[in-house]
């Protein structure tokens, strides 16, 4: 009972913490989504691969969390946007407090883009807001196609889908039609994209939808 009480009273004072996040990327007109993954999925990749096809048509920030090292940091800032890493020294995911500190950094009402990169984990990060327009997930083809079923509420509070590593699609375990099929199956609503940060397949489509959901 009492860690019931102990964890309800953390994501209680996250919430109002990522209640005035929202608050504050809506006064800045800033598109915000956080991706959320396992370890491995492609999230910075993908994250490169989108700075690549966006510069200079929206301004993009980025926040890193990881739980050791600004490696993702460092790949990011090369492509001379800006950056903030999250260092979390051990927990497993982000919450709407680091994320309001991160904000320090930025100038807000420079950029209309934003990208929380969560901590790779597809269990808590589920349950934390941090005051993000949606949560995307990541899941990559050489994970399986079972995923959905095993982490059913990191789906189900997630809008979006890409499914990333295409290109591995004929080397490993993975039925693309089970996975979509399952992914649906918890959540009807929602949007997928299929990429390969390699080919490059699906990046110029996960781009336009960016694009649409940003004000400029
Ligand atoms: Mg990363
Ligand atoms: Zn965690």
């Amino acid at each position: 009972m009492g860690i019931i009480t102990i964890e309800r009273k953390v994501l209680e004072k996250n919430d109002e913490i990522a209640a005035l996040n929202r608050k504050l990327f809506k006064d800045n007109k800033i598109f915000v989504i956080n991706i959320v993954s396992s370890p491995g999925s492609g999230k910075t990749s993908i994250l490169e691969r989108t700075i690549e096809e966006l510069k200079g048509k929206i301004n993009i920030a980025v926040v890193e969390g990881d739980v050791q090292t600004d490696f993702d940091a460092k790949r990011v800032e090369r492509y001379n946007v800006p950056v903030v890493q999250i260092v979390t020294n051990g927990a497993c995911h982000l919450e709407a407090k680091l994320v309001k500190d991160a904000l320090d950094n930025i100038k807000l009402d420079n950029i209309n883009f934003l990208v929380i990169e969560n901590v790779g984990n597809l269990v808590c990060p589920a349950g934390y807001d941090l005051g993000e327009a949606l949560k995307v997930v990541i899941l990559s083809t050489t994970e399986g196609d079972d995923k959905p079923l095993k982490y059913p509420k990191m789906f189900m509070n997630s809008s979006v889908l890409v499914i990333n590593k295409i290109d591995l699609l004929p080397y490993v375990n993975c039925n693309l039609d089970v996975l979509k099929k399952n992914a649906l199956q918890i959540n009807p609503d929602l949007k997928i994209f299929e990429t390969s940060c390699t080919s490059k397949e699906g990046i110029k489509e996960w781009c336009e939808w960016i694009e649409e959901n940003v004000s400029t």
